[in-house]
């Protein structure tokens, strides 16, 4: 069975990736993450955009594990900052900061943001790349308001910010099987599917 090397160390992401994968009938992958390569330290995220950073790390995660590797590089983009926190969402409240202070300096640099004036992004960018270095690259982007105070128990993140006007809900409101159908990496998986769906041939071209 082939193997597909799932690069990132956000078990929010392996686990939304794993299961969109599966709900999208890739059934004949073996999915695996870090947890099958413990000696392995990934590289510095040091791109100027999700799709450089997506890069490096798939990159650097097959060539280390000779494995077809997928990585995902992702964040909010907020309209009013200019889009900030953008390919720092994860370190938007410092190195070591967790999700609640992220929300927390979000909350506090839109306090005197009206609601018309709130609208943000999440964006995916995914890379896949196989061990001679050759990749491919699908993004995905679904548009949001931030909200005032956080909403919801589900997802990770920015999600219980991320308000959806089409579905009345944040983001950690909806189950775990809806915004796996809708997110961000939702849409950017669907678009690389025929990328993941092509791999054998790829293997034996290359
Ligand atoms: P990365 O691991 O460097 O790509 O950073 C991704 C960061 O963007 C995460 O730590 C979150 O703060 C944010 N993010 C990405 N995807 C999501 C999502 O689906 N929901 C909420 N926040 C997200």
């Amino acid at each position: 069975m082939l193997t597909l090397f799932i690069a990132t160390g956000n078990t929010n992401k392996v686990q939304e990736i794993g299961a969109t994968l599966n709900e999208l009938g890739i059934k004949h992958i073996e999915l695996v993450d870090f947890s099958a390569y413990p000696s392995y330290t990934p590289p510095q995220e040091n791109g100027n955009t999700f799709a450089e950073n997506a890069i490096i790390k798939a990159q650097a995660a097959a060539l280390y594990s000779q494995k077809a590797t997928l990585a995902d590089d992702s964040g909010l983009e907020v309209l009013a900052l200019n889009g900030a926190p953008g390919i720092f969402s994860a370190r938007f409240a410092g190195a070591g900061h967790n999700d609640a202070a992220n929300n927390a300096k979000l909350l506090t640099m839109l306090a005197d943001t009206p609601a018309q004036n709130r609208q943000a992004a999440f964006v995916c960018v995914l890379a896949l790349a196989l061990p001679n270095r050759q990749f491919w690259l699908a993004k995905g982007r679904v548009e949001g308001i931030i909200l005032e105070t956080p909403r919801g128990e589900g997802g990770f993140g920015y999600d219980p910010l991320f308000y959806l006007p089409e579905y009345g809900l944040s983001m950690a409101e909806l189950s775990q099987k809806e915004k796996n159908r809708i997110s961000h990496r939702a849409l950017a998986l669907k678009k690389a599917l025929p990328l993941i769906n092509n791999l054998n041939n790829f293997n034996r071209n290359n």
